[in-house]
């Protein structure tokens, strides 16, 4: 075991629990200090789009159980920002002033939304990232509120439309792409994603962005929403999903290489004694040999996990993290899973099922080699392709043994 006393985790949500758990399932019992700007203890994101917004659950169902496992003797100091690191004092500044001492940091602050520019003083333009988010949206549908303009058809939009159209709202979503997730998916694929919508009623508005949002001349009359194809929508409530950025900005002139996120050897160590893992993090992977963010929450899971063995490891070389991404989202009473790291100019080939029927299994391949596998509604084969491709599944391989009729059931 290494010798570290006192380990501070800036960032009180996915990434930085699992890191603090790990901490302690690997021994650590030196002192664990949690840091979190929002006043929350950690909580999940997933169902705040879904079942939050929807009003299924209340707040409290979203807590994150470790967080209040007083086995793991975690001391929180939530709603308190990190304000900078002195890496020579090894300290932390807080926003109150204090100065938290460390021989272990893990940095774990996440991902903020982007804002559309010029919606600043607008409280019927919402972004989805908080639980406090979350809630505001729910108190507009609530409220009946009759239109709905989602701006982004990405992760947050894809999901937040479809929760809309389940609440019998109307949803116009408007994304600069052809489609949705075709950044993620690729435009094929997003095809597929842009009928599921349209099938349920969402008015889809693709390859355009908003130009300008104002309100209406009379109080509670509806925003208008100019597009820059030049239409005008009407909504009572907008919900912005185009994106996020890391949250870095409290490691100004550190010393720590700031890309895009922190830059992580491919260990997940961003300098001695410090690692950095979940949305915030960018590093090597080997498996793809590609620098990646990833944002996503089995990932958050993953590399916090990794991250916390990596800080123990001290002075040691460390174990390289080459997990095979994944995600899942679900929209409708559709499941969409990709496991691997897809481009838009990749070979796709459906190796089962239809997109006819909304049930099938898609892989997409690079210069030989099986880069990703999408599922609609077929979970079982996301998982057995995910580890495929961390074995380094081979294209041909792969398209045989699909052609081949499944195996007889054992006798
Ligand atoms: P975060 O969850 O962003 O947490 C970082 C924390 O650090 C935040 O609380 C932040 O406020 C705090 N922080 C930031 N700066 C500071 C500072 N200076 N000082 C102190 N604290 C700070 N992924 C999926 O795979 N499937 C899904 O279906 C899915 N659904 C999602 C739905 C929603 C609405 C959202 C928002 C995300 C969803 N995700 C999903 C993504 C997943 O939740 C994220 O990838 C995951 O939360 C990342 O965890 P993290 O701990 O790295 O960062
Ligand atoms: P996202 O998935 O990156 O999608 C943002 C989308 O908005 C992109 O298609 C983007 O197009 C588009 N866009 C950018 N600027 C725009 C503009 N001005 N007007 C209209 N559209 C614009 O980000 P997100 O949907 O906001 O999600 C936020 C975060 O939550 C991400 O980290 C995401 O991974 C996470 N999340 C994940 C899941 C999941 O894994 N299932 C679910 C929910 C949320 P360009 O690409 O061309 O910029």
């Amino acid at each position: 075991m290494s010798s570290l006393q006192r380990i501070v985790i800036v960032g009180a949500s996915l990434a930085g629990l699992r890191a603090a758990e790990t901490l302690r399932a690997e021994g650590f019992e030196g002192s664990i200090t949690v840091v979190g700007d929002e006043p929350h203890l950690p909580y999940d994101r997933p169902p705040l789009s879904k079942q939050v917004l929807r009003g299924e659950w209340d707040a409290e169902r979203v807590a994150l159980p470790a967080a209040r496992n007083e086995a793991l003797d975690l001391t929180w100091e939530v709603g308190v920002a990190a304000t900078g690191l002195d890496q020579a004092a090894r300290t932390v500044a807080l926003a109150d002033g204090r100065q938290l001492p460390y021989d272990g940091l893990v940095i774990a602050s996440g991902a903020a939304p982007r804002h559309l520019p010029g919606t600043e003083h607008l409280d019927r333009v919402h972004a989805l990232r908080t639980i406090d988010d979350a809630l505001a949206v729910r108190r507009r549908l609530e409220a009946g509120v009759g239109r709905v303009l989602v701006v982004g058809a990405g992760f947050i939009g894809a999901v937040v439309a479809a929760s809309c159209r389940e609440a019998g709202v109307e949803v116009t979503m408007v994304e600069p792409l052809p489609a949705p997730l075709a950044r993620v998916l690729g435009p094929e694929m997003g095809g597929v994603v842009a009928d599921l919508h349209r099938d349920h009623g969402v008015d889809l508005r693709v390859e355009t962005g908003v130009e300008a949002v104002v309100e209406g001349p009379e109080p509670g009359s509806p925003l208008h929403v100019t597009l820059t194809d030049e239409q005008v929508v009407e909504a009572d409530v907008v919900v912005v999903g185009i994106g996020v950025i890391p949250n870095t900005g409290w490691l100004h002139s550190c010393g720590l290489l700031i890309e895009d996120g922190v830059l992580c050897d491919a260990t997940t160590l961003a300098a001695p004694g410090i690692v950095a893992c979940g949305d915030v993090a960018r590093w090597p992977n080997t498996l793809f040999d590609e620098v990646m963010r990833v944002e996503h929450w089995e990932h958050a899971l993953d590399m916090g996990a990794h991250a916390a063995r990596r800080l123990l490891a001290g002075d040691g070389p460390g174990e390289p993290f080459t997990p095979v991404p994944f995600f899942w989202s679900d929209q409708y009473d559709r499941k969409i899973q990709l496991a691997g790291r897809v481009r838009p100019t990749d070979q796709i080939e459906v190796v089962a099922g239809s997109i006819a029927d909304r049930r099938f299994c898609a892989l997409y391949g690079r210069e030989g080699r099986v880069v990703g596998a999408l599922t609609m509604n077929m979970p079982a084969k996301v998982i057995r392709y995910r580890r495929q491709i961390s074995e380094g599944l081979r294209w041909d391989d792969a398209l045989a043994a699909a052609a081949e009729p499944p195996a007889p059931p054992a006798r």
